[in-house]
């Protein structure tokens, strides 16, 4: 009989290495405690903006405990102008029904000013930390009505933005380089490799791994909290990265986020994973000097749901981009399929990569095959 259970067990345990169950990681400099640089199973997908549903049906005249929190949300991502933002107070007035119409009408909902169901769900939505309206000016051109070289005022199609200035890289080769403190796996690594892609493809643009961060054109660091740039992370979920406009190449992600780097992240037991790859490449499309988008589907939509996959370029995405920097000269003028192509060096580093996650893979499976055995002896 017990050579059976035993038998089971180690069946269990085999296909417990064979299956891609855990592919979240976080990034071991930064977690102290050991126990973290395995997937974080008691993380619940709360964020820090969860005390925001609160507010549910406020509209103007009202009071509500804590709104000046929502207040600092609404001056954080360019809503609000007013400075300082302790001078912010707990009643919804006329500056914050402005501020939360612009809001709705930058996120295609019904500009009622009330915070309704479906304008809170929005703003609890994890989010890119840069802001949707810079120096005042909306970088979301959700309905916006331009003139053409006639004067003939048209209704614009397209939603992609650009920071004030319409800054861009006049290098078309640029380099970018990992924090070395970040010690990232080499898996991780391609799956910024082909976010890149994703951009190449459709520009003259080419992007290369440099060993020499600090020399970098694209400094891409993980970090958590405060981080010396003005811009603090805030732990699993709220923001996940922000970049900076043309030629800064500040590219920082919140190494407190269950970033998944592969497999199917909808299916992910953490309700928190993030997908590295999607985010990767909202973030680059601000590297290269777009704002964000008003269209939904693109990528430079600001919010993305966690266990949500979205790293195909849309129509929006690649006509802003090619305004800055005009087309590659092999692009077809299709959407680019969802499968990138890779290097053959890129496909041999991900075949003899053997990242974190399998690691914590065979270390997790392995520590519930000695705890199985143990009891069974016992
Ligand atoms: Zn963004
Ligand atoms: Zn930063």
């Amino acid at each position: 009989m017990k050579t059976h259970i035993l038998i089971s067990i180690i069946l269990l345990f085999i296909l417990a290495l064979s299956t891609n169950l855990i592919t979240g990681f976080r990034i071991p400099d930064l977690d102290h405690d050991p126990s973290t640089h395995f997937p974080n199973f008691t993380s619940f997908a709360s964020s820090p903006w969860d005390y925001f549903k609160n507010f549910n049906g406020c509209q103007i005249g009202e009071q509500r405990n804590g709104l000046a929190k929502l207040k600092q949300y609404f001056h954080r991502f360019g809503y609000i102008q007013e400075i300082p933002i302790s001078n912010f107070t707990d009643s919804f007035d006329d500056s914050f029904e402005l501020a939360l119409k612009n809001y709705q009408k930058n996120f295609n909902l019904d500009q009622t000013g009330i915070l309704d169901d479906q304008t809170l769900q929005q703003i609890q939505q994890p989010r890119c930390g840069v802001a949707d309206i810079i120096n005042g000016v909306s970088t979301m051109n959700s309905g916006k009505t331009s003139s053409n070289s006639h004067g003939t005022k048209f209704h614009s199609v397209a939603h992609f933005s650009f920071f004030p200035g319409q800054p861009r890289w006049r290098n078309r080769r640029l380099t970018y380089g990992f924090l070395p403190e970040n010690n990232l796996p080499d898996t991780v690594k391609l799956t910024f490799a082909n976010a890149f892609n994703r951009w190449a493809e459709v520009t003259p643009l080419t992007f290369v791994q440099t060993e020499f961060y600090y020399n970098a054109n694209i400094k891409i660091a993980f970090f958590s909290g405060d981080h010396g740039d003005g811009e603090p992370f805030d732990g699993v979920l709220g923001t996940l990265a922000h970049a900076f406009s043309p030629p800064n190449g500040r590219f920082h992600l919140d190494g407190s986020e269950d970033w998944m780097v592969d497999g199917d992240v909808s299916t992910s037991t953490l309700r928190s994973a993030v997908d590295l790859e999607s985010v990767a490449v909202h973030e680059i499309g601000h590297l290269l000097g777009l704002g964000h988008s008003s269209v939904e589907e693109s990528i430079m939509y600001p919010t993305i749901a966690s266990r949500k996959k979205k790293v195909d370029l849309t129509v929006d995405d690649i006509q802003g981009v090619q305004v800055l920097y005009g087309s590659n000269p092999n692009y077809n003028g299709s959407i680019p399929s969802s499968t990138t192509t890779r290097s053959h060096q890129e496909r041999e580093e991900s075949n003899n990569g053997n990242g974190i996650y399998n690691l914590g893979l065979s270390y997790w499976a392995y520590s519930v095959f000695l705890v199985l055995v143990t009891i069974l002896l016992v």
